[in-house]
């Protein structure tokens, strides 16, 4: 079979086969499906050999490029001495490592690991622990949840309750936990004029308002600090993140910091709380935890919320919660080796020359008739298409523009997955300047042909 025969063979047995997450399979009647032979650092490669520059860094998990040596070596090392052990009355040094290290990179008081097997899971953890914590101190009035509007968190029922975006929501708003929900600090909504930082300072209002209302009968409050990934890559100013710590600890109220696609240097800093310099009660790791290489998350907590589980089996307040895969050593020696990268080489430093890149090479938009914002946080930049500049009046969604964007890339060895109009890069950290610039000249024709459909 030649290498065009077998990629058309593949397409066919997975489209009889396969159901692809976050798709209408129908519209792969005219949208190709792209089966992947094999990748290398930035790049994809066909069967008909097209490349793919993984501007997404395919689907924000991948930090040091696919088939990174470091990594793939470490996983084969680990493989051949033990690929699982259960983690229930039994452990591994690799685990034990990884849970020092984790504690060591996040801020103080950050001293417990609990481990699950993808982001949705270690949102659902943080939830069930924050409930349980209040309930093992006698606080059994707390039952709510307070988050941003926009937000998300996952896709399983308690994570899915705790996110706003309504496209992957509403449809199981009969099914859901009932959240209180306040305005983002969207930097997008701001006034002409007025400072990210004012502009968070002055929507944390309600916020305020929310928590004084509903403190007694709220557990926690979730964020994704500094920029809501799949709320359309929205940011908003450190500064909301420390009046909210100060607010938390007044009401006496958890913070849950969700950086399971900001964490590990997405934002320019090791993690996003370290920009407002605050310590959540809880934070969620995953997707570049593993560099990119296999499903594993974490919650990292305090001694404060081990200690309120920690007493006589009889009493009966142990955390009695786990995945079978929980602390999967295979996965604790890609995060392990992840780490190591950026122990040994200067990541964050080297991220500022690439994050000042695409700043340079996103200056040709800052006057294009559609184009409504250009924003940037760290190794995040995304360009929003909106059908008027002056008014940011957005497309009606049904015309799909940024689909456009999506099919030129793919034929032009970009892979840009847009959400909505929004287009955007967050590629691994392996890309060089060349690189960006070419992804950029490609996102620019695409985003040209889409407004002019
Ligand atoms: C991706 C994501 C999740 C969910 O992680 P999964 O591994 O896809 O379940 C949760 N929170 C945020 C902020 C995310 O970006």
């Amino acid at each position: 079979m030649t290498s065009s025969n077998r990629s058309e063979d593949l397409k066919k047995r997975d489209l009889d086969a396969v159901w692809h997450p976050c798709t209408q399979m129908k519209d792969h009647k005219h949208l190709p499906m792209v089966p992947i032979k094999s990748a290398k650092g930035v790049w994809l490669e066909d069967f008909n050999g097209n490349r793919y520059l993984d501007a997404i860094s395919s689907w924000w998990v991948n930090l040091f490029g696919h088939a990174n040596e470091t990594i793939s070596s470490a996983i084969k090392e680990q493989l051949d001495t033990m690929e699982h052990v259960l983690l229930a009355g039994f452990s591994h040094e690799t685990v034990i490592n990884l849970s020092e290290q984790l504690i060591e990179i996040t801020p103080e008081p950050l001293r417990k690991c609990f481990y699950a097997d993808n982001g949705s899971s270690a949102v659902e953890v943080a939830l069930k622990m924050s409930f349980h914590y209040w309930k093992n101190i006698g606080k059994t009035k707390k039952t709510k949840f307070i988050n941003l509007s926009n937000s998300y968190h996952g896709e399983t029922i308690g994570a899915l309750s705790l996110g706003d975006v309504a496209l992957y929501k509403e449809v199981y708003e009969p099914l859901l936990l009932d959240v209180i929900t306040v305005p983002s600090p969207d930097s997008f909504n701001r006034e002409i004029g007025e400072s990210e930082a004012d502009y968070a300072k002055r929507m944390f209002v309600h916020m305020e308002k929310a928590l004084e209302q509903h403190h007694e009968e709220v557990c926690a409050v979730i964020v994704e600090p500094l920029v809501q990934c799949a709320g359309y890559m929205r940011m908003y100013a450190p500064e909301y993140l420390t009046l909210l710590r100060e607010a938390c600890d007044r009401y006496g109220v958890h913070l849950i910091a969700d950086e399971i696609a900001v964490g590990f240097g997405r934002t320019g800093t090791m993690f996003g709380c370290e920009q407002a310099n605050i310590s959540p009660d809880f934070m969620c790791l995953s997707k570049g935890l593993t560099g990119g290489y296999l499903p594993l998350s974490v919650v990292l907590t305090t001694n404060n919320v081990y200690d309120a589980f920690y007493d006589d089996y009889e009493n009966l307040t142990a955390f009695l919660h786990s995945h079978s895969y929980t602390g999967n050593p295979l996965g604790c020696a890609a995060a392990l080796a992840t780490l190591k990268i950026f122990n040994t080489e200067d990541v964050i430093a080297n991220n500022q020359i690439l994050s000042a890149e695409f700043v340079k090479q996103c200056e040709r938009f800052q006057s294009h008739p559609h184009i409504g914002d250009v924003r940037q946080t760290g190794m995040i930049t995304a360009i929003e298409i909106v059908k008027d500049k002056a008014s940011k009046k957005s497309y009606p969604w049904q015309e799909r523009r940024g689909l456009e964007v999506y099919k030129f890339g793919l034929k032009n060895n970009a892979l840009l997955r847009p959400l909505g109009d929004v287009i955007y890069f967050m590629p691994p950290y392996v890309i060089t300047p060349e690189e960006i610039k070419m992804l950029v000249d490609v996102a620019e024709l695409g985003i040209e042909l889409a407004v002019a459909k």
